[in-house]
C-alpha cells in the first residue's frame, strides 16, 4: 500500500456499507439501536475493530479473541461461535463489496424489556458492521508526520476506574482532549495517566524510537493489536522494545515518534507541542515499519482473503 491510496479514500460522503443484527444482513443505514439501550444510556458496551486491505482481513484472530475477553469481562453475551462470528464478519464485507473495509464488531448491554435498572435485565444486542476504510492520518499527515500535542489538563480515565483492556466508548477524557488541542493548533493529541505518565490517544497508541530501540507504554493504554504487530516486527529485525512507564521527557527527547491503529497502521508524527521531531521529517525506523506493516497484510499467516465472488448487492 502507499500513501496515495489512503488519500484517495478521503472525502468520503455518508459511508456505504453493510451491517449485521437481530440475525440479519442489512443496509449500514437501517442498522439502528433504541434510545433506551444501555449502551447509548450508559456506554455499557464493548467493541473490536479489524481492517480489510486489498479484500484480506487483517489478523482477525486476534480481534475476536480481544472482542471475546472484553465481553467477559463485562458479562456481556453473545451467542455465536468464533467461527460464526468470523463468517458474520466476512459477509458484511462480501455485502458490502468494500475491498477496503473498517469492519467492526460490538454488544451493548442492550434494552431491558420492563425498564429495570437492573443491568442482568437488559437483553444484550450483538452489531457488526463494515464501512470504507477510515484513517487516524489522512494522506499529507502519512507523508509529512502529524503534529501531535501533548494535553496535560484532561487525564486518561484510572485503570482502576475502568479497564482499558475492555475496548471503550468511555471517550470524554480523548474528545476534550482532542477539542483542547485542536484548539491549540494540534492535529492530534496524546494525554496522560493521573499519575504523570503518556498514556495514548484517541483511538491509537504511541511509540518512541531512541537509539534504535522502541518505546512505548504498558499500563494505563489498551494493548492495541497494531501496538503487537509493531513488537512482532520489531522482532523479526532484532530491534529491542521496551514497554513500560514513559514520561513527557521521554517524547521530547525522541528521535522518532509514531502511532498505531488499526484505523491507519502506523503514523508518523513529525511536530510535538509544535516543535519538530528529530529532524522534522519521519524517520527511517518509523517509514521502515510502515512499510513492513503493509506488506504483512498478504502474509497468509496473518490475514484472511474474502471471496467477493457470488456477490450480493444491498
Ligand atoms: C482501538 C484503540 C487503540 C488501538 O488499538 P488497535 O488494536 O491497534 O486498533 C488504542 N487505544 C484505544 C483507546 C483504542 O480504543
Amino acid at each position: 500500500m502507499s500513501v496515495q491510496d489512503i488519500g484517495r479514500l478521503d472525502g468520503l460522503a455518508y459511508p456505504r456499507g453493510a451491517a449485521y443484527m437481530n440475525g440479519q444482513f442489512i443496509a449500514l443505514s437501517e442498522a439502528r439501536i433504541s434510545v433506551l439501550d444501555w449502551g447509548l444510556l450508559h456506554s455499557d458496551v464493548t467493541y473490536d475493530t479489524v481492517h480489510v486491505w486489498n479484500g484480506r482481513f487483517f489478523r482477525l484472530d486476534s480481534h475476536i479473541a480481544r472482542f471475546r475477553r472484553s465481553l467477559e469481562k463485562l458479562r456481556l453475551r453473545v451467542d455465536l461461535t468464533d467461527d460464526a462470528l468470523r463468517d458474520i464478519l466476512v459477509e458484511c464485507v462480501r455485502r458490502s463489496g468494500l475491498r477496503n473495509a473498517y469492519v467492526e464488531m460490538l454488544c451493548t448491554r442492550g434494552v431491558s424489556p420492563t425498564f429495570s435498572r437492573d443491568p442482568r435485565d437488559a437483553v444484550n444486542q450483538f452489531v457488526a458492521f463494515a464501512v470504507p476504510y477510515g484513517s487516524v492520518a489522512n494522506e499529507r499527515q502519512l507523508r509529512e508526520g502529524m503534529h501531535l500535542h501533548v494535553i496535560d489538563d484532561v487525564r486518561r480515565i484510572p485503570p482502576a476506574s475502568v479497564d482499558p483492556q475492555i475496548k471503550n466508548y468511555h471517550w470524554l477524557d480523548l474528545v476534550t482532549a482532542l477539542l483542547k488541542g485542536y484548539d491549540a493548533g494540534a492535529e492530534t493529541v496524546v494525554i496522560k495517566t493521573t499519575d504523570d505518565a503518556i498514556a495514548e490517544g484517541p483511538g491509537f497508541n504511541v511509540f518512541v524510537v531512541k537509539g534504535g530501540q522502541l518505546f512505548t507504554p504498558e499500563a494505563g493504554v489498551l494493548h492495541g493489536i497494531t501496538r503487537q504487530t509493531v513488537f512482532d516486527l520489531a522482532a523479526r529485525r532484532d530491534m529491542a522494545v521496551r514497554a513500560a512507564r514513559m514520561s513527557e521527557q521521554q517524547l521530547r527527547d525522541a528521535d522518532e515518534i509514531f502511532i498505531t491503529s488499526t484505523a491507519g497502521g502506523v503514523m508518523p508524527v513529525t511536530r510535538l507541542n509544535g516543535a519538530p521531531v528529530g529532524d522534522g521529517q519521519p524517520g527511517p525506523v518509523t517509514r521502515g515499519l510502515f512499510d513492513a506493516y503493509w506488506q504483512a497484510h498478504d502474509d497468509p499467516a496473518w490475514s484472511l482473503a474474502v471471496d467477493y465472488d457470488d456477490q450480493v448487492c444491498g
